[in-house]
């Protein structure tokens, strides 16, 4: 490409936004359903006790990726059947995070994000951003980790408070869609 010429609208959207994470795993199988790229993004101000990512905690730490960067790796593998956004705390970094997940979806690919928050609580936040990445999200596993509900026989999840909820269904009839994998 020239340096003049025009950009595409995905090129437009993603330049220029970037990630703070504390890293990624190209093929997951075990944080979401299917063959999952796992996006670790940095930042964290619950610090759950027992929490198995302790080094995404600080806010500052990781380092910043492009979006563009992020997207590369995920286009190299054909076989994923979506992503996974982890941390750190996903919707403490809700705009780039939507976009993300909207890039993705173009893709055909589905997005799972774990977060600390509950569903309600985002709902109930006015913050645009963190209900753009919600509405771009179609498997939220939500709640913090509590250690005295850890149980090892819980699929995708670290402890029985934490929900597998279907979003696109739950904000389309406006109650909660568990997934009881
Ligand atoms: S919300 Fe997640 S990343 Fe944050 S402290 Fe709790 S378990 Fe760890």
């Amino acid at each position: 490409m020239t340096p003049n010429a025009p950009k595409s609208p995905t090129e437009s959207l993603i330049s220029g936004e970037r990630i703070r994470i504390a890293g990624w795993e190209n093929d997951s199988i075990t944080d979401g359903p299917g063959l999952r790229f796992v996006l670790f993004v940095q930042g964290c101000e619950r610090k759950c006790p027992g929490c198995h990512n302790p080094t995404t905690h600080a806010i500052d730490g990781g380092c910043w990726v492009s979006i563009a960067e992020i997207l590369e790796f995920i286009d190299r593998n054909p076989l994923l059947d979506g992503i996974t956004i982890s941390g750190g705390e996903p919707f403490l970094q809700p705009a780039p995070c939507a976009v993300l997940s909207r890039e993705i979806h173009r893709r055909s690919l589905s997005v799972a994000v774990y977060t600390g928050f509950t569903f309600e609580e985002i709902l109930c936040c006015p913050d645009i951003d963190r209900l753009s990445l919600l509405k771009e999200t179609d498997i939220l596993i939500d709640g913090p980790y509590l250690e005295n509900q850890r149980s090892l026989n819980l699929k995708f999840r670290g402890s029985a408070n934490q929900r597998i909820i279907d979003v696109p269904k739950s904000l389309a009839v406006d109650k909660i869609i568990e997934h009881f994998w």
